[in-house]
């Protein structure tokens, strides 16, 4: 309907219009109410805005295009300026410099434009100058419209600057921790941009933050192709919005050398872009570290895989969780078998006790604990262990295993004993005082380690062959000595090897006739030979009779390694024993000869007493013919009896110093005979004794080849000892022929030997009763020399005899034939057509005397006799005289000796007869003289009996 008043209104139109009108009205009065009262109260609130606006401290004020439109009385008091002087102007009245005013003008309008308002902090300088530092904040009146102005308050921050600085300073420290974290923190775009950095990452890449400005991470080279594509990974992650990592990555550094690292971003949003802050660390120090952690891991468990020590781990249940190769090898049982097994499973009941023992002391104490117990293998074999046990903790201390590491030390255990038992039984050899208590005390060791129930040692006798045994344990026998034979300690002494023989090996030795048994059958024979300077001298046995098992190899190994110790010390026993026997041997010879001295004053002094009381005798004027006679007679018994001893000490000492040779020739074996004969019957008779001799081969045929001086000597002293030991009844000599042998025999009937005397009368100074014998002259030597000399003729020399009856000394000496019926020189070469009467003799001596006793010796026997002085004159002599038959040369003389003198009369005539004669009674000065062209050698003193027998020789 149309509300305006028209004329064509009907009064109902009217009223109704009127009514719409007075509505008005009354609508209209109403809006002007209000309108009064919003007047009212823009009033009341314009003027509360306006004491506010004036009354603020801070100051407000209203800019268009930067230009002051408004400002209220404190942006007057905060500036300097007065109102006036700042309407209509430019604000950068305000700013010190343009690149302030640009910086608020910039940041101020993209914060409105971004946020709807804008809040910068700036620097005002007032109008005297001061700098105010301002907190500046925008808001425009018509976001959409900004021309219409922004109102803006300015506060004046001078004041709170205190706190800004403190709050500055812990940015710096923020700062210098940034800078010196141990990691490197960069910041990053999205395509590996750098925007920052800290010194960390200019070590890591060996860049420096200014050569990184500028560049991005995934061109510059610091990754490789394949790891660039991982580093853009994490950036678009990061951009994101996400964090990343930690990623490893390689990257390379400046000096072309790579590093592991470590990198965690974090994206961050500054000013309004998404950025990558990024933390990388160096994993070089890590990754050594790991490697070093698993190359020692490997090294241990190669340790462990390959040690020679046994290596168990054990759970505190005490089972077996682990069981190394090492393990294997020694118990026998494969790791399989023993993992999950409890210590029983190895170790033997015996060693259980103090097995838990260590475990015990380890639980208690957490540490190591040592043990050395004995183990089975999985042959049930003993094995001797010695265990270091080490309780395994975790960082709290408790112990959650334990490791044993275990040496085997059956072999050094063995080789301990060993060296113990050689030790004792070396020991044994000064402390046991003879051979019995030494083996004793050897088998006493030797049970240490092996079953010694059953032992012997024989000791090998080799003059008869045979064992004789100090000692022997056995169950079953008992010998003291036995002969060697076929025995089975005969068989390891002749192969000088070990026997180690069980019942059916000894059956088959036995079968083979290689040994045979003495005593009871053993199960089980070990013997082994014992040897000193290679040579066996005796044998160690030791067997078992019940059980076959009863020694093993290491056993037979263990006997032959002491063996040569037991070897030693029985040897070194014997030599003790031996050497205390020869001691008291030494002093039985001293003893003897002292009382040999004593007899020898006895022997000298007697004759001496003869010689020198008779001579003094013979001086008397009234002295009858037959006086005479008789004392000569006794001087020259005496003087006889003087040489005779004289010849005995000489002979002795030639054989002590060994200086005696053999020195063999051929002559008539029955010549010998007849010559003792005719030598010894004159005294036989005057004895009244009768004196025969005989001989096996006939003249012809006994042509032997021997030492004749020394056969005859040995004949001479036997005939001689029975002529002086025989005061009644007979004496016969002679010879027989046994194989091929020669058997001399002397047989007396005189005083006899004691039996007990047989043995020593050949040793030297050994007479047999000295009681007895004391009637008899004679001071022990004879039988000592003559049984050297038949030592040197290889012969041999003993005497049956019975006290009071009569002796018979036999000897024999080998039987060399002569090669033809040839005398030697001395028997043979005689003056033939001669008799000796006729005879013109030569006698070379310097000593008035010897020619004086000479020439009365042989006045009956030369027709003629020549005495000169010396060599050169008997050479002279010689070549002077026709006819000379016989030349006696002594040797020594002055100017041109004997030997000289024979050498040339021999190169004038060599059929020269010339006999040596020489005080020099040795052996080889004989055979010098030989050699030096004598036919013959008489020795000073001479016999006239002994000087016509030698000439006769030459006359036969
Ligand atoms: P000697 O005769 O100088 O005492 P021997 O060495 O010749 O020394 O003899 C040693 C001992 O042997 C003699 O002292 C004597 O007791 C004894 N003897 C030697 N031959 C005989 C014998 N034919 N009859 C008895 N006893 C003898």
């Amino acid at each position: 309907m149309n509300k305006e008043l028209t004329a064509n209104d009907t009064v109902e139109g009217l009223l109704e219009k009127i009514q719409l009108l007075e509505g008005k009205v009354n609508e209209l009065e109403k809006a002007k109410k209000d309108a009064k009262e919003k007047l009212d109260l823009f009033q009341k609130q314009e003027e509360t805005l306006t004491s506010i606006f004036n009354a603020a401290p801070a100051g407000i004020g209203m800019v268009r295009d930067r230009v002051f439109v408004e400002v209220n009385p404190a942006v007057i008091e905060l500036t300097g300026y007065s109102r006036e002087e700042l309407l209509g102007k430019k604000s950068r009245i305000l700013y010190s410099n343009d690149w302030d005013y640009e910086f608020v003008g910039e940041e101020k309008y993209k914060q409105i434009k971004d946020l709807g308002a804008g809040t910068v902090e700036t620097v005002w300088k007032r109008k005297d100058g001061v700098l105010v530092d301002i907190l500046l904040s925008s808001k425009p009146i018509d976001e959409s419209d900004l021309s219409k102005g922004v109102i803006f308050t300015a506060k004046d921050i001078s004041g709170s600057k205190k706190i800004q600085n403190a709050l500055e300073s812990s940015e710096e420290r923020l700062k210098i921790i940034y800078q010196h974290a141990p990691d490197a923190i960069f910041l990053c775009d999205k395509d590996g941009n750098y925007f920052d950095g800290n010194l960390a990452l200019e070590s890591i890449l060996g860049y420096s933050r200014s050569e990184l400005k500028g560049k991005s991470f995934l061109s510059m080279g610091v990754f490789e192709k394949h790891e660039i594509v991982e580093a853009q990974k994490i950036l678009t992650c990061s951009t994101m919005g996400q964090k990343t990592g930690p990623d490893e990555l390689i990257i390379r550094q400046k000096d072309g050398g790579s590093i592991h690292i470590e990198v965690i971003t974090y994206p961050v949003r500054i000013e309004g872009r998404m950025l990558t802050l990024g933390i990388a660390r160096d994993l070089t120090e890590r990754l050594k570290q790991e490697k070093f952690k698993r190359d020692s891991e490997q090294r241990i468990s190669m340790h462990v895989n390959q040690t020679t020590l046994a290596v168990i781990e054990w759970d505190l249940d005490l089972k077996i969780t682990n069981w190394n190769p090492a393990a294997e090898k020694i118990f026998g049982f494969s790791r399989k078998e023993a993992i999950g097994q409890l210590p029983a499973f190895f170790i033997p009941e015996t060693d259980l006790a103090l097995v838990e023992n260590v475990w015990e002391r380890l639980f208690k104490s957490k540490e190591s604990v040592w043990g050395t117990n004995w183990n089975l293998n999985k042959n049930g074999d003993k094995v001797l262990c010695e265990w270091h046990n080490t309780p395994l903790k975790n960082e709290n201390g408790e112990i959650v295993a334990i490791a044993s590491l275990g040496l085997d030390v059956t072999n050094r255990n063995r080789s301990e004993k060993i060296q113990r038992v050689i030790y004792e039984i070396s020991n044994a050899t000064n402390t046991a005082d003879n051979l019995k208590h030494l083996i004793e005390n050897i088998r006493t060791e030797l049970s240490n380690i092996i079953d010694t129930r059953n032992f012997f040692v024989a000791l090998y006798n080799k003059e008869n062959e045979t064992f004789s045994l100090p000692f022997f344990a056995d169950e079953k026998d008992n010998f003291k000595t036995f002969p060697i034979g076929k025995t089975l300690a005969g068989y390891v002494l002749r192969n000088q090897e070990t026997l180690f023989a069980n019942k059916s090996e000894l059956k088959t030795l036995i079968e083979e006739g290689k040994v045979e048994l003495v005593g009871a059958e053993p199960e089980v024979w070990l013997g082994v030979p014992l040897i000193v300077k290679g040579e066996a001298t005796g044998v160690l046995a030791v067997q078992s009779y019940l059980d076959e098992d009863a020694y093993s190899v290491e056993d037979r190994k263990v006997l032959e390694f002491v063996s040569s110790q037991i070897s030693l010390s029985v040897h070194r026993k014997n030599a003790e024993i031996e050497m205390a026997k020869a001691l008291e041997k030494a002093k039985e010879s001293d003893r003897l000869k002292s009382a040999f001295l004593a007899n020898m004053s006895h022997e000298i002094r007697t004759p001496m007493n003869g010689i020198l009381g008779f001579t003094n005798l013979l001086n008397s004027d009234d002295l009858s013919r037959e006086d005479q006679r008789k004392y000569t007679s006794i001087i020259e018994t005496s003087g006889k009896r003087m040489l005779g001893i004289i010849n005995d000490l000489i002979d002795i000492s030639k054989i002590e110093s060994g200086m005696i040779n053999v020195s063999l020739s051929e002559f008539n074996l029955n010549d010998s005979m007849d010559y003792v004969y005719s030598f010894f019957n004159p005294e036989a008779r005057q004895k009244e004794l009768i004196l025969t001799y005989s001989t096996d081969l006939k003249y012809e045929d006994a042509l032997i080849c021997s030492d004749l001086e020394k056969l005859s000597a040995v004949l001479i002293n036997l005939v001689k000892n029975a002529l002086k030991y025989t005061d009644s009844g007979e004496i016969n000599f002679g010879y027989t022929v046994v194989e091929n042998r020669i058997r001399f025999h002397v047989k007396d009937t005189g005083i006899g030997i004691k039996e007990e005397k047989l043995e020593v009368i050949f040793n030297r100074f050994v007479q047999a009763d000295r009681q007895l014998s004391s009637n008899y002259e004679g001071v022990g030597l004879g039988l000592a020399i003559t049984k050297a000399y038949i030592d040197l003729l290889e012969g041999k020399i003993w005497v049956e005899s019975e006290y009071q009856v009569g002796s018979t000394f036999y000897f024999e000496i080998p039987f060399m034939k002569g090669k033809e019926d040839k005398n030697t020189e001395f028997m043979e070469n005689p003056i033939k057509e001669k008799s000796n009467k006729g005879l013109k003799i030569l006698l070379a001596e310097d000593d008035k005397i010897n020619q004086r006793l000479f020439s009365y010796m042989l006045k009956d026997a030369s027709e003629e006799l020549i005495i000169v002085d010396n060599g050169e004159e008997a050479l002279e002599t010689y070549k002077n005289t026709p006819n000379i038959d016989l030349v006696l040369m002594d040797i020594k003389m002055p100017g041109m000796d004997g030997y000289e003198a024979t050498r040339r009369i021999k190169a004038y005539d060599k059929e020269a007869r010339i006999i040596a004669l020489s005080a020099f009674a040795l052996e080889h000065e004989k055979q010098k003289a030989i050699e030096g062209g004598f036919c013959d050698y008489v020795s000073k003193p001479v016999s006239k009996q002994a000087l016509l027998g030698t000439i006769d020789k030459y006359l036969k």
